[in-house]
């Protein structure tokens, strides 16, 4: 059961104006899909975007940088010792210390705060914006992990665009050629194997259409025990020259 409401306030790292998101309290993985790319959609359990953007300057930031906060509201007072604890263990602070003086004082102030937080959601970027979050966002990444991170969330939005998997919405791009360009960049970054392959560097050779490439990879990946619904799955399409995303079947491998 998802039960959503005190919102999520973050300070923009530049302009330090606040933004407020959804949050939830709980959440469970029923209904959960998953797709060759790595994409998982939990209708139940949604998080935070680990991408956010500032909506006063624009000004695209990590999630981890903006002291994320639990606003707790005074209406909903039973459920606040659960809440803060789960949210405080998901950002790391220690339980209970950080968050009371921030409480909204009138019912009006609450009531406002609900409504920015329902409009701006957890603040997804669309495809349009990831592209732009890219010269913000990189070089900001410490970590090779992050930035690929970041890839693979360009890449999965863009086959959520071409595909229109999560929504049924098959969306027209504009420009379609510059996303083509950057999806095959940050896909290219993703086929890197250092040490031992990754699924993730399988898929996107496939995806890339370097099937020989992403064949030899799966066989590595079956050797050693690692993801063998999924490779199978994807080794399959990659045999038969097949480039596209698809969603993955987890039933029939268990029969
Ligand atoms: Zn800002």
């Amino acid at each position: 059961m998802i039960i959503s409401d005190n919102p999520l306030r973050l300070t923009c790292p530049r302009c330090g104006r606040f933004k407020h998101i959804r949050t939830i309290l709980s959440g469970n993985t029923f209904g959960a899909r998953g797709w060759s790319d790595g994409q998982w959609y939990y209708p139940m359990m949604p998080q935070p975007s680990p991408y956010q953007k500032c909506p006063q300057c624009r000004h695209y930031f990590l999630l981890d940088e903006a002291k994320p906060k639990v606003i707790i509201l005074k209406s909903i007072p039973s459920e606040e010792r659960a809440y803060r604890k789960r949210m405080n263990r998901l950002f790391g602070r220690s339980p209970l210390q950080d968050i009371p003086d921030v409480d909204p004082s009138t019912q009006k102030e609450e009531d406002k705060l609900r409504r920015e937080a329902k409009n701006n959601w957890f603040g997804e970027l669309g495809l349009y914006e990831l592209a732009e979050a890219a010269k913000d966002i990189l070089p900001r990444c410490k970590t090779a992990k992050q930035r690929k991170e970041f890839y693979l969330a360009f890449v999965h939005e863009y086959n959520d665009v071409i595909t229109g998997r999560i929504d049924g919405i098959h969306s027209i791009l504009l420009d379609e050629d510059k996303f083509r360009l950057l999806f095959e960049e940050y896909a290219k970054e993703l086929t890197v194997v250092r040490g031992a392959p990754l699924t993730i560097n399988a898929e996107m050779c496939r995806e890339l259409g370097q099937f020989d490439r992403a064949i030899r990879i799966c066989h590595r990946l079956l050797n050693a025990g690692t993801d063998v619904v999924a490779v199978r799955q994807i080794l399959a399409h990659a045999e038969a020259h097949d480039p596209d995303v698809f969603e993955l079947h987890f039933e029939e491998e268990q029969s």
